[in-house]
C-alpha cells in the first residue's frame, strides 16, 4: 500500500515512476490485514504498562499477545524504547503527530478510490469495539468521548440493546459498543492495492519484478536489478513494510525497528456480520470479506522470519465462537504477515541520512494499510523540495541517527 500510493502521488507530481516488487502489488502485509481505513485511530498502539496486562503477557494468558523468546531477545532493545515511549507524557507527543497523518486517511484514500473506480470494495458505515464487561465499555466511551473533543473522531456509543439490534448476529451477551462512525471497511485490502497499481500503470508508469537487495549506487544516481534488465533512477524510495530493517541495515542504518506479526483465517460465517468488530477486551477483529468472516489476530512477538505458530489463532477462533456462529474455518493454510513498527510509534519517512537520492517511506505499524495514501503523499511532496501540506519533522528518518 506504501509503495504504490508513493508512486501514484510521485507521478502525479510528474516524475517518471517504476514500481519494483519481488511479488505483485498488495500481496504482503497489505493484503491480509483487516482492511479498515482507521479514522479512529489517532493514538498510536502503546505498549501496555500496568502490571496485570503485563504479567498475563508474560504468562502467554489471553490471545492479545504472543511471543517467542528469540523474538524477545532479538528484539530487547526497540522493544525497551517502545516501553519508554508509552509513558503517558511520550504516548500523548506521539499521539499528536500520529493523528496528523491519520485525520487525512480518508480524504487521501477517497481521491484514489475514486479515480481507480474502487468504490464496490469501500464501505462506509464505521467499525465497531464491542465490550463484555459494563465496566470496560464505560472506560471505552469516555475515552472515545476524549478522542472526538480532542480528535474530531465521531463515534456512537451503544448499549447493549442497540448493540443488539445493530449487529442481530451478535449472540452472546454483550455490554456495549462503540461505533466510530468515520471509519471505514475494505472487503478486499490486497484488491485495493491493485486497483491502486492499475491506476498507476493506465498513467503511464511501470511495474517490475525485481529484488531490492540488488539496489547499487550507480553514477549520480540508484539502479535496481528486474526480470527486465537494469532500471536506473536518479531518486528511490524503500517502502519494504516490515523487511525495511533487515534491508537498511546492510546500508549502515541502525534504527529501532522490530515487527509485530500477526495471522488471519477465513470462515464460512452463516450469519451476516454488517461491519467489522473488535472484541476490544480478548483483541481479534472480526471483518466480512470477499474471502469470508476474516478474522485477524493481535501481535506476536516473534523474528520475521520464524515458522508461523498460530496459537492466538486458536484462541481467538474460541473466543469468536462466543459471539457468532463463524461456521467452518476455510481450508486454507493460516494468513501470516507482520506490521512494521518503531520504538516511537511513528512511520520513518523521509531522505535517507546519510544516501543523497535514497529516501525511506516504512513503520506505519498497525496502520499501514489507513496511512498508504497520506505517506505516498507526503514523501513525494519532500521528494519534490517545496512545502509540505503535514510538517514532516516527527516522521524524519534522522531522528534515529
Ligand atoms: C493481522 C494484521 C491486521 C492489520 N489490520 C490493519 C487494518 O485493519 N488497517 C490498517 O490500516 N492496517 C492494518 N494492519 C497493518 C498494515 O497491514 C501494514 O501497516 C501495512 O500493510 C504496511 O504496508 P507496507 O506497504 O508498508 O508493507 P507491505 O504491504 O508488506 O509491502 C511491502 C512490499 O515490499 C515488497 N518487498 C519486500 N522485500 C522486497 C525485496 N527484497 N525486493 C522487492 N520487494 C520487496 C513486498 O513484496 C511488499 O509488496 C494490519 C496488519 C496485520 C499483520
Amino acid at each position: 500500500m506504501v509503495g504504490t500510493c508513493t508512486a501514484l502521488h510521485l507521478q502525479a507530481r510528474g516524475w517518471d515512476v517504476v514500481l519494483v516488487d519481488r511479488r505483485a502489488p498488495g500481496q504482503e502485509t497489505s493484503w491480509g490485514n483487516a482492511g479498515l481505513i482507521q479514522r479512529e485511530a489517532v493514538e498510536p498502539y502503546a505498549f501496555p504498562r500496568d502490571f496485570d496486562t503485563l504479567a498475563d503477557v508474560l504468562a502467554g494468558r489471553g490471545a492479545q499477545v504472543h511471543w517467542h523468546a528469540r523474538g524477545l531477545w532479538q528484539m530487547a532493545g526497540p522493544l525497551r524504547r517502545y516501553y519508554k515511549n508509552s509513558h503517558p507524557t511520550w504516548h500523548a507527543r506521539a499521539s499528536e503527530a500520529y493523528s496528523r497523518l491519520i485525520a487525512h486517511a480518508s480524504d487521501e484514500h477517497e481521491a484514489l478510490i475514486t479515480a481507480s473506480g474502487a468504490h464496490a470494495l469501500v464501505k462506509r458505515d464505521g467499525f465497531r469495539f464491542v465490550f463484555r464487561t459494563p465496566q470496560a465499555h464505560a472506560e471505552a466511551v469516555r475515552r472515545a468521548e476524549r478522542l472526538h473533543d480532542h480528535f474530531g473522531v465521531r463515534h456512537q456509543a451503544e448499549s447493549a440493546d442497540q448493540l443488539a439490534q445493530a449487529e442481530p448476529a451478535l449472540r452472546m451477551p454483550l455490554a456495549g459498543a462503540v461505533h466510530w462512525l468515520d471509519s471505514w471497511a475494505v472487503s478486499h485490502p490486497g484488491a485495493l492495492v491493485q486497483r491502486y497499481a492499475d491506476l498507476l500503470v493506465a498513467r503511464g508508469a511501470r511495474c517490475l519484478t525485481g529484488d531490492a537487495r540488488s539496489l547499487q549506487a550507480q553514477g549520480a544516481g540508484w539502479s535496481v536489478q528486474t526480470t527486465e534488465g537494469r532500471v536506473e533512477a536518479g531518486q528511490v524510495v524503500l517502502a519494504l513494510g516490515p523487511w525495511a530493517d533487515p534491508f537498511i541495515r546492510r546500508w549502515g542504518y541502525r534504527f529501532p525497528l522490530f515487527v509485530k506479526r500477526g495471522y488471519h483465517q477465513h470462515y464460512r460465517c452463516p450469519a451476516r456480520l454488517r461491519q467489522p468488530v473488535l472484541d476490544a477486551e480478548r483483541g481479534y477483529v472480526l471483518a466480512p470479506m470477499q474471502q469470508g468472516l476474516r478474522l485477524t489476530t493481535g501481535a506476536e512477538f516473534a523474528p520475521l522470519d520464524a515458522a508461523p505458530t498460530p496459537v492466538q489463532l486458536v484462541k481467538a477462533e474460541a473466543l469468536a465462537r462466543e459471539l457468532l456462529d463463524l461456521g467452518e474455518a476455510l481450508p486454507e493454510p493460516p494468513w501470516l504477515g507482520a506490521r512494521p513498527c518503531t520504538a516511537d510509534m511513528l512511520p520513518v519517512m523521509g531522505p535517507a541520512p546519510q544516501h543523497p537520492g535514497l529516501w525511506f517511506n516504512f513503520g506505519h505499524a498497525h496502520q499501514g494499510f489507513t496511512l498508504g495514501p497520506v505517506a505516498g503523499r507526503l514523501l513525494a511532496e519532500m521528494l519534490e523540495g517545496g512545502r509540505t501540506w503535514i510538517d514532516p519533522a516527527p516522521y524524519l528518518p534522522s531522528r534515529f541517527v
